[in-house]
């Protein structure tokens, strides 16, 4: 089998979804467009996005003999419950920590490939690297990005199931393996306007872009500081992230449940009791949403998004 085919075949033994290829090759498109965004103060208190911006665009930065890059996608839809008197933890969030899991499948996936062809080198990136995932993602043919920013899978089938929609993760390996690239999918929200219209704060912008200093996610899951008073109100019962601008969205009318029980959604998080939280000490958090997105923002913080739904609520 050629090494391509064997890539794709293994990602999908892994229980990846869809998996594509880019070349390495900069393109000042996207690049540009982000100091743009960067510029109108649309990062809001993410500062650090405005270091080393072309490391975003450029795979050689990170690998100098870098020739592809391979691009999974993993479905995480899971129980998507919202009782609007608990607390409302985003769908992505209510299994274990993504960023370990899809680590750990993005280097299985390498090692399955050494064992196959031989030692190669690679960098493997999961969120927490500066590399634009989703401008790698959409290069590779996995999808277009849609009004609400998020990379949109238009149609897909595996193993004799149908998947569309934008419920997955990203994971990036940068290799020296020479691979021939995918080309870009065809794809459009057409006249759609879905999550622009439901959003509650009017955090998308018209470009395919999100104004964070607006973005409930945004202050829930990078703001650092307080969570301003006009965004506290529109946060109703969310606790941890947003999902209403993907749940709003056509192609994700159908979800798929992930293959995955590590991002099954835990109990505890899909019917997130806001008292029972507010009575935890910082040890008992500490035990108990250790393997969970939730346990990096930190107890306080966590606790602090409590109280304010808390409000919102009563
Ligand atoms: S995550 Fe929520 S607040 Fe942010 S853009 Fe989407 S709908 Fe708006
Ligand atoms: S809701 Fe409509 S406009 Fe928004 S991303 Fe989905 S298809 Fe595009």
């Amino acid at each position: 089998m050629e090494l391509k085919q064997f890539v794709k075949k293994e990602a999908s033994r892994l229980g990846f979804l869809k998996t594509g290829i880019a070349g390495t090759d900069y393109n000042p498109l996207p690049h540009n467009k982000f100091l743009n965004w960067l510029k109108s103060r649309y990062n809001a208190g993410m500062d650090y996005l405005e270091r080393e911006t072309r490391k975003r665009f450029d795979p050689r930065i990170h690998l100098p003999d870098a020739l592809s890059v391979i691009v999974c996608s993993h479905n995480y839809y899971t129980d998507p419950a919202n009782d609007p008197k608990s607390g409302y933890i985003s769908i992505y969030a209510r299994g274990e920590d993504y960023r370990i899991v899809i680590k750990d499948k993005l280097n299985d996936l390498c090692e399955r490939i050494m064992n196959k062809f031989g030692k190669f080198s690679f960098r493997v990136f999961v969120d927490t690297s500066p590399i634009s995932e989703k401008t790698i993602a959409v290069k590779a043919g996995l999808g277009f990005i849609g009004r609400n920013s998020l990379v949109i899978i238009p149609k897909f089938s595996l193993n004799g199931s149908i998947y569309k929609g934008s419920f997955h993760f990203l994971g990036i390996i940068v290799t020296d393996l020479r691979l021939e690239p995918d080309k870009p999918v065809e794809g459009t929200c057409g006249k759609c306007r879905r999550c622009i219209d439901s959003c509650p704060t009017g955090a998308i912008l018209e470009d395919c872009t999100i104004d964070a200093v607006k973005c409930i996610s945004y202050h829930t899951t990078h703001n650092r500081d307080e969570i301003p008073e006009d965004i506290a109100i529109k946060m109703a019962n969310m606790v941890l992230g947003c999902d209403i601008c993907q749940l709003v969205c056509p192609y994700n009318n159908k979800p798929v449940e992930t293959s995955d029980a590590r991002f099954i959604a835990k109990d505890f998080l899909s019917k997130f009791d806001i008292g029972a939280f507010l009575d935890m000490t910082e040890p008992q958090f500490n035990r108990q949403f250790r393997d969970t997105a939730l346990f990096e923002k930190g107890f306080e913080k966590i606790r602090g998004h409590a109280l304010i739904v808390l409000k919102n609520i009563k």
